[in-house]
């Protein structure tokens, strides 16, 4: 199956990245592996006709709105008309810094099918446990943002701690995380938080993916790290 590389830029890079980014990819042609680039909302046209399908464009958010006076929101007609062909929805900055709760987050993952823009959906958890309720407390997350009737989705586990800080679960966590995630939705589920050079190749092995951010603001890196990747897929 082919893996999905999710780059979230989140507030980052400008059109010299996107530049970057098709330099350094251009001639990278590997089966194994889909890359879609998140970036900020004004680079999104220009990333479509500069990546010209080598590489997929995502939003990294969209309004749960059809259309109207929702000052700074983006419809995801829009996004569909400016060439993106999926979106980050529910991402844990969004839920801790902009108050998105699991009723938001359906309300966009309906809208963004309704427009065929396929959504990647974070799971969020807060703590470290992979006991019975931690893992119960996932299905119901399922559940209440509609995933185990979905089709065209992507689900991304991101546990809130690993975001960004460098701390990553052990890889039995991300094990049963993502199965628990699998067997309540059967969708294809990537892992996301602190992924780096060193554990890419081991957390791509066990996931249908990864959501990378910091390190994919650092083309170079993140193209020598997803290359190492695939050389070792199921080598580790
Ligand atoms: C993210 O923003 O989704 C993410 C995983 O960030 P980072 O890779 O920087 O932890």
């Amino acid at each position: 199956m082919t893996k999905l590389i999710v780059a979230n830029w989140k507030m980052n890079g400008g059109v010299s990245m996107i530049n970057e980014y098709i330099s350094v990819f251009v001639d990278y042609v590997n089966d194994s592996i889909k890359l879609i680039v998140c970036p900020p909302y004004p680079l999104l046209q220009q990333a479509r006709k500069i990546f010209n399908n080598t590489i997929a464009v995502g939003a990294q958010n969209c309004s749960q709105q059809t259309y109207g006076a929702f000052t700074g929101e983006v419809s995801c007609s829009l996004l569909k008309e400016v060439g993106c062909d999926f979106v980050i929805v529910g991402h844990t900055e969004r839920r801790v810094l902009f108050g998105e709760n699991n009723q938001i987050i359906k309300n966009k993952i309906d809208i963004a099918i309704k427009h065929q823009i396929q959504p990647i959906v974070c799971i969020y958890k807060e703590d470290h446990s992979t006991d019975a309720k931690a893992l119960n407390n996932i299905v119901n997350q399922c559940q209440e943002l509609g995933l185990h009737n979905a089709n065209d989705v992507i689900v991304a586990y991101e546990p809130k701690w690993a975001i960004g800080t460098n701390i990553t679960p052990d890889i039995n966590h991300v094990k049963v995380v993502l199965n628990t995630i699998r067997q309540a939705t059967s969708l294809p589920t990537i892992y996301g938080g602190s992924v780096n050079m060193d554990n890419i190749g081991k957390l791509l092995d066990v996931s249908d993916g990864l959501l990378v951010g910091g390190m994919s603001t650092k083309p170079y890196v993140f193209y020598k790290a997803i290359k190492s990747a695939c050389k070792n897929l199921g080598s580790n």
